[in-house]
């Protein structure tokens, strides 16, 4: 019976709580019940079946706006969140400022599986660099771990979801062993005309790395890897990999997919590890608090039932927040008791502290040579197919700003829907009836965009920290955040926007409007980049970290952080397939410390 109800979860008993079923909490359910542990997974969101409910084939004139995005559903009607975005109806969060350079935007999805269901996919690993970052620069803090300790965490995380990408032996872009990566999909034209041009001002294109099965995964090799010397383990990932089917490009991986060629919590985590036996789950459980025992160690946490609002308690022997970062960070804040007035696991001070955003900053144009195509194969994957890697490692120290930034970058002819000819005005100076239909089929796919995303380096004014006043609807204290910006970040932006509109000109193209020099008016505001980490951070100190380095907070044992929370620097790589590969490590050492009955 594994969705089970708030109320038969109180009277089982478990050998770890995990709160959250996003990437952390998913990743961390998955490792601990293939081995054997009783899990029992809190999530605050409904249940969620992608398989029945993913609109994967509707076409855009069957939805509202013809799909169109709105502030309810900012990514399109079609867009795979539930209950979730900026803004949560009863859920809300306070911003100390509104203005674009200070502001904190918070996006949570409130549904099984989390953000998982719409993210892009984008699965880049950390490099060598990234966990050291303050020891080359002096700037923020190195994580207390090595590339060395993640990297086998990184091979079993691509080896169990599928990650499509390239070796290309670049400085800290990391190469992953034979056997971990799928083939790489077939370039779009206009991705080759970027990797032509750039490569001309020695910018490196390859192969992006993404979330998306190009074929099969190799299910009679990778489950001995995964899982050495557990057979069960290894015949249910087997059977499971089995039954996932490669992508046929078709349809937009932001509404999630039913045939399961993509990585969502709710469709490569939790499957298998619901297939154990072992692992329970209660939804709609929004968790408020973690409980504490006169001896010091968690004894369990308290959630609300937001089916019927009533209090619940459940125990167990570990508990593991993976709430995603703001949310674990609330949670510690809210479980105040005599021995921790201020939050728990807060003696250091530091929860909620150094919470840290990718800096973002975008540029369009448009490319003659890419107009009116003649019909060709534009089969694509549905998110990024080639990227730029940060190229100016050995230029460190003469930018004006520390660390890099990645490219992302998109073009061809995706499905057209409304929007696909609007706006044309900056390059036919407004045109109407037959004369506007051959200009959108002469403009359509010719547009190349390009989103920077860069490393923040965490500072104490972005910080989060419970509002004395604001409660949610099921009377649960509310965050506030602070938010700023140093110059590294600005400039980092504003340099994006030069490297950007140098590529479009070299490819012979136009840039829509201008490329902004003032990167304090160039740079996305906080948050609006969904790649929020830290809060809650690990170190090799008591005084100065919340947790140590196996992301278990110094100051109650028995508890665990395994979603972004503990990141201590957020390189310019998007984070979610470290969140995951950390939460693997975690989960084996949860496992081990129980096995020694240290736990
Ligand atoms: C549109 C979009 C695109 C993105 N693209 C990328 C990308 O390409 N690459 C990348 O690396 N990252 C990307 N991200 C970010 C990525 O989604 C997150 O980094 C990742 O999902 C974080 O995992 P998590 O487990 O910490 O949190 P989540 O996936 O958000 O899961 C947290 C879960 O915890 C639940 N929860 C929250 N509070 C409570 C509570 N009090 N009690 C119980 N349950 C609770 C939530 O309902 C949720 O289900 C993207 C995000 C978005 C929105
Ligand atoms: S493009 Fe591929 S992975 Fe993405 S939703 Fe469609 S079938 Fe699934």
């Amino acid at each position: 019976m594994p969705f089970i109800t708030s109320a038969t979860a109180t009277s089982e008993t478990y050998d770890v709580i995990v709160v959250g079923s996003g990437a952390g909490g998913g990743q961390t359910a998955y490792t601990l019940t293939m081995d054997g542990a009783r899990v029992l997974m809190l999530e605050a969101g409904r249940k969620y079946d992608p398989v029945s409910e993913t609109p994967m084939f509707q076409t855009p004139d069957l939805a509202p706006l013809r799909g169109k995005g709105t502030s309810d559903k900012p990514f399109g009607f079609y867009d795979a969140t539930i209950d979730g975005g900026w803004q949560v109806p009863g859920e809300p969060y306070v911003q100390t400022r509104a203005d674009d350079a200070g502001r904190f935007d918070w996006w949570r999805a409130r549904m099984l599986g989390g953000r998982t269901n719409h993210w892009g996919r984008i699965s880049l690993r950390n490099g060598p660099y990234d966990f050291k970052p303050c020891s080359r620069d002096g700037l923020g803090f190195d994580w207390p771990i090595s590339y060395e300790d993640m990297a086998p965490y990184y091979d079993k995380v691509e080896m169990l979801i599928g990650v499509y990408g390239a070796n290309n032996g670049l400085e800290n872009t990391p190469d992953s062993p034979d056997g971990c990566l799928l083939p790489p999909p077939k370039p779009r034209v206009s991705d080759l005309l970027v990797e032509q041009r750039a490569g001309k001002l020695g910018i490196p294109v390859i192969p992006g790395h993404r979330a998306v099965l190009t074929q099969q995964l190799d299910w009679k090799t990778s489950p001995a890897k995964l899982h050495p010397g557990n057979e069960t383990a290894q015949k249910i990932i087997a059977e499971d990999m089995q039954r996932r089917a490669a992508c046929f490009w078709a349809t937009p991986c932001g509404r999630g997919c039913s045939i399961r060629a993509n990585y969502q919590s709710t469709t490569v985590h939790l499957p298998p590890a619901l297939a154990t036996g072992k692992l329970d789950i209660v939804t709609d459980a929004m968790v408020h608090e973690v409980t504490l025992g006169k001896d010091g160690r968690a004894t369990g946490v308290g959630f609300v039932d937001r089916t019927t609002g009533k209090h619940q308690h459940v125990s167990a022997r570990v508990v593991v927040l993976a709430a995603s970062a703001c949310e674990t960070v609330r949670i510690l804040l809210n479980s105040k008791s005599a021995q921790f007035p201020h939050g728990l696991a807060n003696s250091s001070g530091n929860v909620g502290k150094y919470i840290m955003d990718t800096v973002g900053s975008s540029l369009d144009g448009q490319v003659p040579l890419l107009e009116d195509m003649p019909p060709h194969n534009e089969d694509a994957a549905g998110g990024l197919q080639m990227y730029v890697p940060w190229w100016l490692y050995q230029h460190a120290g003469e930018l004006g700003f520390a660390r890099g930034y990645h490219i992302e970058f998109g073009g061809g002819k995706s499905m057209p829907g409304l929007g696909t000819a609007e706006g044309l005005e900056w390059l036919t100076g407004g045109s109407y009836g037959k004369k506007f239909k051959q200009d959108a089929r002469r403009y359509y796919g010719s547009f190349v965009g390009f989103d920077g995303r860069g490393e923040m380096i965490p500072n104490e004014h972005s910080y989060c920290e419970i509002d004395p006043k604001v409660k949610d609807k099921w009377g649960i204290p509310v965050l506030r955040f602070h938010w700023k910006w140093s110059e590294h970040e600005t400039r980092q932006a504003a340099h994006m926007q030069k490297t950007f509109a140098g590529i479009i000109e070299a490819m012979g193209g136009r840039v829509n409007g201008k490329a902004e020099t003032d990167g304090a008016k160039a740079i996305a505001p906080g948050g609006s980049i969904i790649h929020e980490v830290g809060g809650a951070i690990m170190g090799a100190d008591s005084k100065t970290s919340v947790t140590d380095r196996w992301c278990q907070t110094w100051d109650v044992r028995n508890l665990f952080l395994t979603d972004g929370a503990p990141f201590a620097s957020n390189a310019d790589k998007n984070p979610t397939l470290t969140i995951m590969a950390n939460a693997w490590r975690v989960a084996d050492r949860i496992l081990e410390r129980m096995r020694q009955k240290e736990l």
